[in-house]
């Protein structure tokens, strides 16, 4: 099939290499001029890592990424560990295929090398697409500079403020949360040795507030993402805010929080607002369909956003095979929906979880809700290569 993909983030690419890999012939258009992600690290769990693997990225993971050995959930104040979940070894075990965090440059980098390995012309740069049409024949797309492409299918994998949705879902805009993240990139050097956090995922849970940690590019740099409820604001990954305000947010956490702050560059505090949608059934049409952040978007407290794209990518380009093209749509969604919103659901769950401000209740709520068991049990071990699609 001819196919069009609007967007080359994570999920574009992923789509991209997954349909060229099976036949397909692949255009993505991306409004940017140039790709470069932005941003800093993302976790990738069995169930994202078996899609890359697949797709010939293990090298890039292996030489770029970090395997932590778990996810620590601490209080932000003095440490106490309340809740752990195995990763390492044990995860790679049990879920067949390893845990890695990773820059996301490092990882977009590798997925793009990819797509062009396959395909030079693959991905379209400067290509900012203002209206989605189509036909029982054929999709079509009109792009801001006069050109305008069909296809015989269109995949909109354009994030969060989607163009594409509004042609398959509604032009409802995103809601804000509540909630914004800092977002700061610490070289390990810097930290003093008895600060630095342990090689884990490291979750300081506070009141109305959480910071997470992890090493990133083969443990040199640290990732600090702390989310924090405030009023709203613009979202944008690129707005740099007072370092004197991120001071203040975390002000009295535990010295391995308070020794990334410090030693941050001042002029490298990025903050921006987190969005969300309620998740929906209905992702496509007879030639148009989403994927990604474009039909999902999820916060960021299971570290599942882009593990959810990559998987919706897997699938659809499996779903494709043997089916005519609406019975296809039709078991993509059917299939990826539920599960999607799930993790839209747990993770806004999570939000409330890690923000209780009492103690007590804190260590209470994570013990009853064991999100070691229920992870392990039904997100990590699902594998999009192989998965039964009825
Ligand atoms: C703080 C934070 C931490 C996160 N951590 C993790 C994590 O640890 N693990 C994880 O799995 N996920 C994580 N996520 C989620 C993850 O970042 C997203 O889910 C993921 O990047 C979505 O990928 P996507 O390809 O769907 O969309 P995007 O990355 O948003 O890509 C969309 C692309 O489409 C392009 N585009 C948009 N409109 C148009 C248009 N009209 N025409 C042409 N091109 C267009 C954009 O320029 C962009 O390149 C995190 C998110 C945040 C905010």
């Amino acid at each position: 099939m001819q196919i069009a993909i609007i967007g080359a983030g994570i999920g574009g690419l992923t789509a991209a290499a997954s349909l060229i890999r099976r036949g397909h012939r692949v255009r993505v258009y991306e409004q940017a001029p140039a790709l470069g992600e932005v941003g800093a690290a993302v976790q990738m769990s069995a169930n994202a890592v078996k899609v890359l693997y697949g797709l010939g990225l293990k090298p890039t993971l292996e030489s770029q990424g970090v395997k932590p050995e778990s996810f620590e959930f601490r209080r932000f104040d003095d440490g106490e560990l309340l809740h752990r979940i195995a990763l390492g070894h044990a995860h790679h075990l049990a879920h067949g295929a390893p845990y890695y965090q990773i820059h996301r440059v490092d990882l977009h980098a590798g997925l793009l090398a990819q797509v062009r390995a396959l395909d030079r012309e693959a991905v379209q740069l400067g290509k900012r697409a203002v209206q989605v049409s189509e036909t029982q024949d054929e999709a079509r797309v009109q792009f801001e500079d006069g050109q305008q492409v069909a296809a015989e299918l269109l995949v909109g994998a354009d994030g969060i403020k989607s163009l594409v949705r509004q042609h398959v879902v509604d032009a409802a805009p995103p809601v804000f949360t509540g909630q914004v993240a800092w977002r700061l990139s610490i070289p390990t050097e810097r930290i003093p040795a008895q600060l630095r956090p342990p090689l884990a995922s490291t979750i300081w849970c506070g009141p109305r507030n959480h910071a997470v940690m992890y090493y990133m590019r083969a443990g040199q740099l640290l990732n600090f993402v702390g989310c924090v409820e405030r009023p709203w604001e613009q979202e944008s990954w690129t707005a740099r805010k007072p370092w004197e305000e991120l001071d203040h947010d975390y002000a009295g956490w535990h010295p391995m929080v308070r020794a990334a702050i410090e030693n941050v560059d001042r002029d490298q505090c990025f903050r921006w607002a987190l969005n969300n949608r309620e998740p929906v059934m209905q992702w496509s049409t007879a030639r148009v369909t989403l994927l990604g952040d474009a039909v999902h978007p999820t916060l960021p407290y299971m570290a599942q956003g882009a593990a959810m794209a990559i998987e919706d990518a897997a699938v659809l380009a499996r779903a494709l095979e043997g089916r005519p093209l609406r019975e296809a749509l039709q078991v993509y969604q059917a299939h990826r929906a539920p599960r999607a919103a799930r993790v839209v659901r747990e993770s806004n769950e999570m939000a409330d979880l890690y923000h209780i401000a009492d103690p007590d209740e804190m260590r209470r709520a994570f013990k009853d809700r064991n999100i070691a068991a229920s992870r392990n049990g039904w997100l990590y071990p699902y594998d999009p290569l192989t998965v039964a699609l009825t």
